[in-house]
């Protein structure tokens, strides 16, 4: 398999180096050079395997350098750890509509949220990759709490990585900053910047654009544009489907949606010959995707908080790569609709390519009031706690009402956010079994200043070389 540029003036890359690179050349993101193919034989054969093995089935195609055995060890390892057996559960909840709603819930790895899913996989994929090339890298992550800690348990343990984690001193929850921070191998460093998340990315950014630096550490990302932390994710919109009855009966799905990285492998699974109802892309009050939807227009606004901070975003990276395909894949095209929203904060894409989206995704935006009404209506209905990420999609699924089945992504524990479960239901969720001990366990983190040559000599001080 061959991968692209959306932005069309990079090298085509192979899988290995599309890994490793992340970002292209150009500014652009990868996508693969055509979409493989599943039959509906195909899919119904995924019926009854194991989530690993089904996972090391679908990727196959896009990761062809991969012997086959290899990839199955790989996936195999990559969901061990997840505290459910079936790595992501459907749930039945009561109710819904003929079809039936369920909840997939993506929360059972090491760090309670769905990031996981794909960052499990990346790690081992990115170990495999350097020991093939004879390389190693540092990598450095600014995080507001989530991504941070699923790279950190990604890379743990990793020969050829050590990895860096930036985030603002005293500004992520107790339970964030824990579950980053007790990890003690020797390879994982957590730094607490004296400064705000947005100053966290900054000092990144400036260690990148340190050529001589960047060079010195060998420095890469794990940032949610990479392309294989995508198609990780394609795997449970195919498997879930066919646990439902696909390709005999076409399922929806809700989407909590920041990035429009979750969202993009479902409309991948889709092109790769998943029937589909369609998906739903659910926004907080930060909705610029759900106004694209609307009217064809993408136009920054500012950013909000809100009790789903990890869809708290301005700019959806990942939604490149959709425009590409929209563009009916010129990247002269995407190149200036990128230009245009950075110099005029937005543009318009033609009726048709608004049809086409729309063909394959309904939106929809939940304020933060029914977001809490939403967690306080499921435990009352159901005994079942759901976190506000959840909440946004559940309730874009009930008010939108699609045929068939409908299946809500679940993408973070209720532990995580506890005060806005709290503040719904009265009651504070426990930390799962194997998080149980989180506050007696012992920590590990420096507090730096905001300032980037501090930062490069910590760097160099404690990487191995
Ligand atoms: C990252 C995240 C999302 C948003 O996913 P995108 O791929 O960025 O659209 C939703 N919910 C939770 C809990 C997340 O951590």
């Amino acid at each position: 398999m061959r991968y692209i540029s959306t932005r069309g003036q990079a090298p085509d890359l192979d899988f290995g180096d599309v890994l490793l690179t992340g970002l292209a050349r150009d500014g652009g993101l990868y996508v693969p050079a055509q979409w493989p193919q599943l039959s509906h034989d195909d899919l119904r054969a995924l019926a009854g395997l194991s989530y690993p093995d089904a996972a090391a089935r679908i990727l196959a195609p896009f990761m062809d350098g991969i012997p086959e055995d290899e990839l199955a060890a790989i996936t195999k390892a990559a969901y061990a750890d997840f505290a459910d057996p079936g790595v992501v559960p459907l749930r039945r909840l009561p109710g819904g509509g003929s079809g039936g709603h369920w909840l997939m819930e993506l929360f059972h790895g090491p760090t309670l949220a769905f990031k996981d899913v794909a960052m499990q996989l990346l790690g081992r994929l990115f170990d495999r990759e350097l020991r093939l090339q004879g390389r190693r890298v540092t990598i450095v992550v600014a995080t507001s709490g989530d991504t941070g800690s699923a790279a950190i348990e990604a890379c743990k343990d990793r020969e050829a990585i050590d990895i860096f984690v930036l985030y603002p001193h005293g500004r992520v929850t107790e339970v964030q900053r824990r579950i980053g921070t007790t990890v003690l191998s020797e390879n994982i460093h957590n730094v607490a910047i004296e400064g705000t998340f947005d100053e966290c990315q900054a000092l990144v950014k400036g260690a990148f654009n340190d050529l001589a630096f960047r060079d010195e550490i060998s420095m890469s990302a794990m940032n949610s544009i990479n392309w294989a932390r995508v198609v990780a994710q394609v795997v449970y919109y195919i498997t879930s489907a066919v646990a439902l009855g696909a390709p005999d009966r076409k399922v929806s799905f809700a989407v909590p949606t920041g990035n429009f990285g979750c969202v993009f492998a479902g409309y991948a699974a889709a092109k790769m010959g998943l029937p589909m109802e369609g998906l739903i892309v659910s926004t907080n009050r930060n909705d610029i995707l759900h106004r694209f939807f609307q009217t064809g227009g993408y136009r920054t606004d500012q950013v909000v908080a809100t009790q789903s901070p990890s869809m708290d975003i301005q700019v959806a990276s990942n939604f490149e790569r959709l425009l590409f395909d929209l563009a009916g894949r010129d990247g002269a095209i995407v190149q200036g609709q990128m230009d245009d929203l950075a110099e005029r904060g937005g543009f318009e894409v033609s009726a048709a390519a608004l049809a086409q989206a729309r063909e394959f995704f309904q939106s929809h935006r939940v304020d933060e009031e029914t977001t809490t009404r939403t967690i306080g209506d499921v435990y009352r209905d159901s005994g079942i706690i759901i976190d506000p990420h959840t909440a946004v999609a559940l309730r874009a699924a009930q008010d939108l009402r699609p045929d068939g089945p409908v299946i809500t992504l679940a993408t973070a524990h209720p532990a995580k956010f506890p005060d806005a479960v709290e503040k719904a239901c009265g009651i504070r969720p426990p930390l799962p079994g194997h998080m149980a001990d989180l506050y007696e366990r012992e920590e590990r983190f420096s507090i730096l200043p905001n300032d980037l040559t501090t930062l490069q000599d910590h760097i160099r001080g404690l990487r191995r070389a």
